[in-house]
């Protein structure tokens, strides 16, 4: 950027970078008083403010300063969702060191690949992951410490970790008359690897300009709609896609933030939602798959739960209609990725859809939505021919924008970008209006006799059926269309069985007679990977020997 020409005349607006600092100093200064509530580790809840949190973070940056962390470190995070997290998010980026969220749920191999290929500094953990720190500390190479997020009371007494620190003793040993230091807008601030279900984990880099736009755009009312009214709760873990921004666009919009920690079970989030009047959250379908079930099986309500934004994964139509029609909670269903920190689309309506019936105004929530300000997107052919937005005609989903990456850390694959432009992996169509519809991941697509069939709408009717609770729709090779889908359920438990019959039958109508699965086969479980997403990759290696009874 900084090779475009200058104009003779320049603005004459003051020249302030967008760091992440000015967020949590912002939510000081002008919603001091609004809080932060945290379950804990140790099991309670604890509640402070946006003022404390700013202080508490710039007294972290000034630890970090002593321990010798220096611009563009990097720092890690083995943690749940909570205040002393959030406080890593601007001690660590604000301090010009960047913030590196490490998964739990990977398996340690990974993690520790991940540390190594990021040259990890020093790593913050919450107690529940000492044993994975354990396990893999002596394959870390790079780090120098451990400090763990907790008091001293809590702190373990004997272990293998090298340099074990504590949290809490750090941060009230560091002065909070740290003043942020002022840098390029376009520096690191955090690095989030992807999950890569295929090769290596591979890193997304993100910048304090990213961070800082990402978060105004995604706060607008076209996409999540966050307000100094709202309560917010995000399921959606902080250390998955920076728990889609929202630790930088609730403070940045006044609003009240709790946090579940590790606490992710129906009863427990439902409890949380209830004592501290949850207005607005969001998470991918299988959670909300679990404090739906709470919720549905002891006939609760909602009291001020409002709104929910969910993605990651699409959003089951049942789901949708459960929580509109029977909670009365509006769904905002969102399509983005790592690489897109993450938010690319939101579904909310346009005024022209008032004059739509119910039902087509709901087949138009079940898509992924229209784009936000800031990311452009298209979809092309295999050789790259940019394709009609019909809302039918479907091809490969490319993305643009300053939150989009540029390539991966330490150019991990090489050159990503074709033409300028982002390809997602995904397959989608775009109707005339601009809303996105993803028929599903390019390596996920069924193709059959030459035609592809989508594997999200398959699973999406699969899932409208009441004796279903999760359903993947997969290809299996076929002698004479190459593939044909094969669907996998589980049943859900405690109303009358479904039976295979019964579920293909369910198709007619409702999808092309040539999409409907060849065949269907019951499970206990499917199997889900760290981000809460159906691994269709292990499924397929499941039944990669699958005979179709019409093959
Ligand atoms: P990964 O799972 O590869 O680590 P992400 O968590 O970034 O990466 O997931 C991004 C992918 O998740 C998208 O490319 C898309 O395939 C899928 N995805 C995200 N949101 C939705 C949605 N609302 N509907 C369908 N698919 C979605």
């Amino acid at each position: 950027m900084t090779d475009l020409p200058m104009s003779p005349l320049m603005g004459q607006m003051m020249d302030q970078p967008l760091l992440i600092s000015t967020i949590i100093e912002f939510a000081a200064r002008h919603y001091g008083d609004t809080e932060i509530v945290s379950r804990r580790v140790e099991g309670d809840l604890h509640r402070y403010t946006y003022r404390d949190c700013a202080r508490r973070s710039r007294q972290l940056a000034s630890a970090l300063g002593n321990l010798g962390v220096a611009m563009g470190d990097r720092v890690a995070t083995l943690a749940w969702n909570g205040y002393r997290h959030m406080e890593l998010y601007y001690g660590v980026s604000g301090s010009g060191a960047v913030l590196h969220t490490i998964n739990p749920r990977l398996h340690p191999e990974q993690i520790a690949y991940i540390v190594n290929h990021a040259n990890d500094e020093y790593l913050f953990f919450d107690l529940t992951f000492l044993p994975a720190i354990e396990a893999m500390a002596r394959h870390c190479k790079t780090v120098k410490g451990y400090i763990a997020l907790c008091g001293r009371a809590q702190m373990p007494r004997e272990s293998g970790i090298p340099l074990l620190l504590c949290y809490e003793e750090l941060v009230e040993a560091a002065s909070p008359d740290y003043a942020w230091p002022q840098f390029d807008e376009r520096s690191a601030a955090a690095l989030c690897y992807t999950s890569g279900t295929t090769g290596n984990p591979k890193g997304a880099l993100y910048s304090h300009r990213s961070t800082v736009l990402h978060a105004y755009a995604s706060s607008m009312p076209n996409a999540l709609n966050v307000s100094a009214h709202d309560v917010v709760l995000p399921v959606v873990p902080m250390f998955h896609v920076m728990a889609w921004g929202l630790p930088y666009s609730v403070p940045l919009s006044g609003a009240k933030m709790v946090f579940p920690g590790p606490a992710l079970d129906g009863k427990s989030l439902y409890e949380l939602f209830e004592a501290e009047k949850v207005t607005f959250s969001a998470g991918v379908p299988t959670v909300w798959l679990g404090l739906l079930n709470h919720v549905v099986q002891n006939d609760l309500r909602f009291s001020s739960f409002r709104r929910t934004v969910i993605g990651g994964s699409a959003c089951p139509p049942a789901m949708m209609d459960t929580l509109i029609d029977r909670f009365g909670v509006e769904v905002v269903h969102a399509w983005g990725m790592t690489e897109m920190s993450p938010l690319g689309t939101a579904c909310t309506l346009m005024a022209r859809h008032d004059a739509l019936s119910p039902d087509e105004r709901r087949a138009v929530l079940r898509k992924q939505g229209h784009a936000i300000y800031g990311v452009d997107m298209k979809i092309v052919d295999d050789d790259g021919t940019e394709l009609a937005w019909d809302g039918t005609t479907y091809g490969h989903l490319l993305v643009k924008g300053p939150w989009v990456v540029s390539g991966y850390f330490r150019d991990e694959g090489g050159e990503v970008l074709q033409d300028g432009w982002f390809p997602t992996g995904d397959v989608a169509t775009i109707d005339p209006d601009g809303y996105l519809h993803i028929t599903d991941r390019s390596k996920d697509v069924i193709k059959s006799g030459g035609e592809w069939i989508g594997s999200i709408d398959l699973e999406n009717v699969a899932m409208s059926h009441p004796g279903v609770l999760q359903a993947a729709c997969i290809g299996v090779q076929h002698p004479k269309w190459a593939e044909r889908p094969l669907l996998v359920v589980v049943r859900r438990p405690g109303i009358q069985e479904v039976t295979r019959e019964e579920l293909l039958a369910f198709f007619s109508g409702k999808v092309a007679k040539w999409w409907i699965p060849d065949d269907v086969v019951f499970t206990d479980a499917l199997p889900v990977g760290g981000t809460g997403k159906i691994q269709k990759n292990k499924l397929r290696d499941a039944y990669q020997d699958y005979r179709l009874p019409t093959a």
